[in-house]
């Protein structure tokens, strides 16, 4: 991430800041940033709309649009966009949680790793994938296993900063278990960094947030201890 003194050098142009804005992955905002009238316009009319502009760019790059290969591109192009890959933009889709009580009384650290993360770049929108492990103390309540992975995987399906990512994972389970002892650490590979730009095919990013008890170091290697970190 860039260091905060070197930004005025380089903001000679607003082109200049945003494509050195996008290639450091520095991001704005917890809320993924959302227009006011986003949900204003029914899905089929945003595929519509998202399959005649991709049409577009890719006659802008020079394809051949009645190639049988490439002809249905636009409509599944804009069918993924909305359906799939950016489905948790839209609320409607977020995953229902129901608590149970804790029959058990176990109130010990509940940790679920190596969920699978396959999200998209906002800056570059190409792929993010990597693992996310979540833990949380139960305060009473528990929730089913699968919907750790379906909370992962909702706000996953956004363009994303994976920082960010991880704050919005860790706000909606502390939300959903009411309880502040939530942690959460993605490990994930960039796309945009390892096929691109400074091509860094090894490389991967870690990014953590620990919630209440999680700080205390005691809890913290306990939960990065069955990580094997
Ligand atoms: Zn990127």
């Amino acid at each position: 991430m860039k260091q905060n003194g070197t930004s005025s050098n380089i903001q000679s142009t607003e082109m200049v800041e945003v494509e050195e804005i996008g290639n450091d992955h520095v991001f704005s905002s917890i809320e993924t940033p959302m227009r006011k009238d986003a949900f204003a316009m029914e899905d089929d009319l945003k595929m519509e709309l998202i399959e005649k502009h991709f049409r577009h760019i890719m006659e802008i790059m020079g394809l051949d649009l009645t190639d049988d290969s490439l002809k249905g591109t636009p409509k599944r192009v804009a069918k993924m966009f909305i359906t799939e890959v950016f489905s948790g933009l839209d609320p409607k889709n977020k995953p229902a949680v129901t608590l149970f009580e804790n029959k058990y009384k176990y109130d010990q650290m509940l940790v679920e790793k190596d969920i699978s993360v396959f999200s998209n770049c906002e800056h570059h929108f190409v792929p993010i994938y990597g693992k996310a492990h979540v833990a949380y103390i139960s305060s009473g309540k528990v929730i089913g296993l699968s919907k750790l992975n379906r909370i992962v995987e909702y706000f996953a399906k956004r363009p994303q900063v994976q920082e960010r990512l991880t704050v919005q994972i860790a706000n909606e389970l502390k939300e959903a278990l009411q309880t502040e002892d939530v942690a959460v650490v993605i490990d994930a590979q960039h796309m945009c960094v390892q096929s691109r730009g400074i091509r860094d095919s090894g490389s991967s990013t870690v990014t953590a947030f620990y919630g209440g008890k999680f700080q205390e170091e005691i809890t913290k290697k306990e939960f990065l201890s069955y990580l094997g970190m």
